[in-house]
Formats: C-alpha cells, structure tokens, sequence
C-alpha cells in the first residue's frame, strides 16, 4: 500500500466569535470559539490533484491554512485533527521542528492576490532568490531560478522580469513569478487559494495551466481551493466539495461532476455558465439564500435544508447527515464516515472512495 502524500483526517478549527455571535460552540473548541472547519478528511496522493471547492464561507481557505499552519493573526484558532505529511503530522510539529519543514520546502502557498504576495519594494530576483533552499549551491542559484521561470512561462523574459519591482508585472506575469517563488522551495505539495480569482478570465487559464504542468514537471503535488467547479473539472484528479464548514461530498472528480449526488454539488453544477446555452444568463439557476453564518451549523439536521428543492421532514430533525460512502451503506442520520466492505483498495485507503452527506441522496440511491 503506497501511503498518500498529505492525509488529513477530523480536522477541525474553531476561531473566536464575534462579539454579537459568542454563541457556544458545538465539537471540540468549547467557550465563545465557533467551530468553522467541521470534521473534514481528504488525502493527496504523491504528485496527485486536489481541489477543495465550495461557495465563499464555507471554510476552503480555513482548511488550507490550518494545514499550512499558518492561523490567522488576528484570530487566533484552536485546530484539532490530524495532518499527516509524509507520515509526519503537521498539527503536533514543535515551533522548532515548523521552521525546519518549511525551510526544507515541504510546503508551499500560492495566494489569491500576487501584488499582496510579493514585496513591492524589492526586485522579483531578489525575492525568488530568497525563495531558493540553502541546499541549491550558491553559484547555481541564477540558473535554478531561470529554469523554474522557464517552467512557468517567463523563459525568454526571465532577464527582464527578475529586474522587474512586482508594479511594472501584469496581474498574470506577477501570480505566475509566485508559482515560481513556491516552486523555488522544491515542495511536495503546492497549495493554490483562488490563485487565479484577482486575474482577467482570458489569463485564469493559461496561468492554471502553467500551474498544473509545473507542479507537474517539479514533482509537486497541488491542492488548489476554488469555487469554480469548471476548473476543478478541467485540472483536478479528486475533489472535496465544502458546505459549512463540512465535506458534502468527495471522490474523483470525473464521478462528482458526472453524476453529483449531493443537492449542493448538483446546484453548484446548475449555476455554471454554458458556452452551448442559447439563452445567456436565463439559464443560469440560483440557490436561493446564502452560506448560514457559523453559529446556525448543524443546530437542526442538515444545513443545507433551508437551500435545497429535495429537503424533507427527515432533513429537518436530528443530527446532521454524515459523510458515507456512496453505494450501499445505511443511510443512518449522523453516522461516522465507513469505507469497510468497498473493497481491498479502498478499504486499504488507496483508491479514492466516492462519499456523500446526504439522507435522502442514499435513499433514493438504494
Ligand atoms: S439531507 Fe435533505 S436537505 Fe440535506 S442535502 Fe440531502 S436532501 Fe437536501
């Protein structure tokens, strides 16, 4: 059995509630804290591509930066769970021990907005150099950053853009000089929030792109946070759809988007724009209402409920639905996730297993 890259499991993140919301948390954090990352689990394979997808609010980026430990500064969390990185779990990492990982590249950001990601003061040589790992020898460091320039597409400008302050880039040569920076550490897993949501479509595209086949080419395995499920369709291999803070549903990307089983997965899918639709935005559907704010999640049933055409009474009463794999398991309310009985490989963990959190989902289903 070949042990995944990243295996996260239970993770769980409450922050600080507002003053007006100090209701108590439910779970693990307890006090005035409201958990926003609810029990997620997912795992990455070596070189593999993941994308964690869900509507704003829904805890995509609190996850990935509880995986990267890096809380927020004005707000610090309480994060439970278990993040294995090559066995090694990131959560109970010594701040001592944190410093070492991440000089050894093991991890890497790629963040929304490059301008904020870059320092404006100092050239983009300066920075990527800075990037490069104390193992790389001083005399090669030049020729290592032009090569990884010339894996994200800035090849025959590198001499141009490493004397370039990040003000005379474009939004599009500014986040692909990011990717360069992250690949600079030689890390095994890149991991993108929203990389492309601050750039123009036209240059979304070619920068994903580049991206995914420099990940690729360096070795990197990508958890990429989107809300665009277009994207994760056409880049990523697995995928985890997030809704309050919670997995609804997850497996290969190929079977969520083919044949979605959660009402929330399938209305993402409605409000997609078509290229081949005939009637502009008339037909692009809506789900009515917005992401409940944290202290309402999981108080009665499922969360989703007040948003979804297929709600009923048993949605409506009890615990929340729990995550199961999809196919043949009892649809019992709240029940842990179970993959026994799938299979040797995914019973072994090593096939991603295609999972669901939805009653009425396994009922229809059987
Ligand atoms: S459990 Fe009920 S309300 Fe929740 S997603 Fe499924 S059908 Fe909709």
């Amino acid at each position: 059995m070949t042990p995944p890259l990243l295996l996260v499991e239970d993770l769980r993140v409450a922050l600080p509630a507002p003053r007006s919301a100090a209701a108590p948390s439910r779970g693990a954090s307890g006090g005035n804290a409201r958990e926003v990352v609810r029990g997620v689990s997912f795992r990455i394979p070596e070189r593999g591509f993941h994308a964690l997808a869900g509507e704003s609010g829904c805890g995509k980026s609190v996850t990935a930066m509880a995986i990267a430990r890096l809380p927020p500064a004005d707000a610090p969390g309480r994060v439970s769970g278990t993040v294995l990185f090559r066995g090694e779990n990131l959560l109970a990492l010594s701040p001592r021990r944190l410093r070492s990982f991440r000089r050894e590249g093991g991890l890497a950001c790629v963040f929304q907005d490059p301008m904020d990601a870059l320092h404006p003061a100092l050239t983009v040589a300066t920075q990527l150099r800075e990037a490069v790992p104390e193992s790389v020898p001083r005399a090669g460091r030049d020729a290592f950053v032009r090569s990884i320039l010339a894996d994200v597409g800035l090849g025959e400008s590198a001499d141009a853009v490493m004397r370039s302050h990040p003000c005379e880039l474009s939004g599009g040569m500014a986040q692909r000089v990011c990717i360069a920076m992250a690949l600079a550490q030689k890390p095994a897993l890149l991991v993108a929030d929203e990389p492309t949501t601050a750039l123009d479509v036209l240059v979304q595209r070619k920068v994903l792109r580049t991206l995914k086949d420099a990940a690729s080419t360096r070795g990197a395995a990508v958890l990429l946070i989107t809300h665009n499920l277009a994207i994760v369709g056409e880049y990523a291999e697995t995928m985890s759809v997030l809704y309050a803070g919670r997995v609804v549903e997850d497996g290969p990307v190929r079977e969520v988007l083919r044949t979605p089983a959660h009402p929330y997965v399938e209305a993402l899918l409605r409000a997609l724009p078509r290229l081949d639709s005939t009637r502009g935005v008339e037909d692009l559907a809506v789900i009515p209402g917005r992401v409940p704010p944290p202290e309402n999640w999981g108080a009665d049933g499922c969360t989703f409920a007040p948003r979804c055409p297929r709600a009923a009474d048993v949605c409506r009463a009890g615990r929340e639905p729990g995550l199961m794999p999809f196919g043949g398991a009892d649809p019992v309310p709240g029940a842990p996730c179970r993959t026994a009985g799938r299979g040797p490989e995914a019973a072994a963990g090593t096939a991603p297993v295609r999972r669901v959190a939805c009653f009425r989902s396994r009922v229809a289903e059987r």
